[in-house]
């Protein structure tokens, strides 16, 4: 198994969310913790067993890596050196 599978295995968007302490609903959309949209009309949503995430309004989308990415403003290379840190691999 490569890192990246073992990073998705054990991180979904939610769990990724939950680094940063943001608290998602788990049924339904949220607001965008990307663009800040949402507030009103709930706009972001997590699909797939938690790992694909979309936002309707900036229309970032992708898997729990790039979420990290987008969140912490970092780099897919030291998105997955942070993650593999965290889970403790
Ligand atoms: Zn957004």
């Amino acid at each position: 198994m490569t890192d990246i599978q073992d990073i998705k295995r054990r991180f979904s968007c939610k769990d990724v969310l939950k680094l940063k302490g943001i608290d998602t609903p788990a049924k339904g959309n949220a607001p965008c913790p990307i663009c800040g949209h949402g507030t009103s009309t709930p706009c972001f949503g997590i699909y797939g067993n938690g790992q694909r995430y979309k936002c309707f309004s900036c229309n970032s989308a992708g898997d729990p890596i790039s979420l990290y990415q987008a969140l912490f403003q970092c780099n897919f290379k030291q998105a997955v050196s942070d993650l593999k840190g965290r889970a403790g691999l």
